[in-house]
């Protein structure tokens, strides 16, 4: 039994690195409501299914405690939303978004500063994920090279120059213990990435960005019609089912709204 499980870590530090010594750094994931999409046609996501039925999304930040400091994946959508009670519509009138809570807000009742975040990771630079990027001006910015460099329709760069950058080039282990792996899952935009966060007593977590949008889909393999590459969509979908099968871990759907419904708020948390 000692055998095989070594066998299987040995495989792991292959694929994913080295794996945490003892008791991982990484101490405590919060769940951060950073805000609410509704859309009328939830075929937007699924091609030919569903025409007409809208759907809820929840939108999730996930904030990380390690030893070495705070780490934040995703921003949500902009604080400034939070001021518009009724919420705005997007994509001419396709979604509409809406803010209950601020980030700012959301970390202040954690006695957590903006400048006690150390790093900021992104899965892609949608506006739902990078809302509050330079809220965090001093924290490194963790993105893939692909999607730091692509082109936006108006040419404008996708972050501030001037923001302290770490441009990817696939998979990246934050810490340097395992515990918080970033995983390149391109194909919903070039440079998307997911997050496998490996908890002490949860166990592994596998946050998914947008490399599925909700979990009829993931069990269906869809892919929106809106991604930059469906094979790559689909080649990184079945990567995170190899990581999840190997690591027996969850796979925490951002936009999930049941599933993020059913999990732990901050202020509580999972360790
Ligand atoms: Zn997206």
């Amino acid at each position: 039994m000692k055998l095989v499980n070594l066998a299987v870590a040995a495989a792991l530090v292959a694929a994913l690195g080295p794996l945490p010594a003892g008791a991982a750094g990484v101490e405590r994931l919060y769940v951060l409501d950073c805000g609410h999409i509704s859309a009328k046609d939830q075929s937007r996501w699924s091609p030919g299914v569903n025409v007409g039925v809208p759907i809820e999304l929840s939108d999730n930040c996930y904030l990380i405690h390690h030893a070495q400091g705070w780490l934040l994946w995703d921003t949500g959508l902009p604080d400034a939303l939070a001021a518009r009670p009724d919420g705005v519509d997007a994509v001419n009138g396709v979604l509409h978004m809406t803010r209950p809570k601020t980030l700012a807000g959301e970390l202040q009742a954690l006695g957590v500063k903006p400048s006690d975040v150390k790093a900021v990771a992104i899965s892609h630079t949608h506006p739902d994920h990078i809302g509050n990027v330079e809220a965090f001006p001093q924290a490194m910015l963790y993105v893939q090279k692909a999607e730091y460099e692509w082109p936006s329709e108006n040419g404008t760069p996708r972050f501030n120059p001037d923001h302290p950058v770490t441009k990817l080039e696939g998979d990246y282990d934050v810490f340097g213990d395992g515990s918080v792996m970033i995983i390149s899952t391109p194909g919903h935009t070039p440079g998307h990435q997911s997050l496998l966060v490996r908890l002490p007593k949860t166990g592994a977590v596998l946050l998914s960005g947008d490399a599925v949008h909700f979990r009829d889909n993931w069990d269906n393999r869809r892919v929106p019609g809106f991604n930059v590459s469906k094979e790559q969509t689909l080649a990184s979908m079945q990567h995170i089912a190899d990581i999840l099968a190997k690591e027996h871990a969850q796979l925490w759907i951002n936009h999930d709204k049941p599933q993020s419904d059913a999990q732990k708020k901050s202020p509580e948390f999972y360790e």
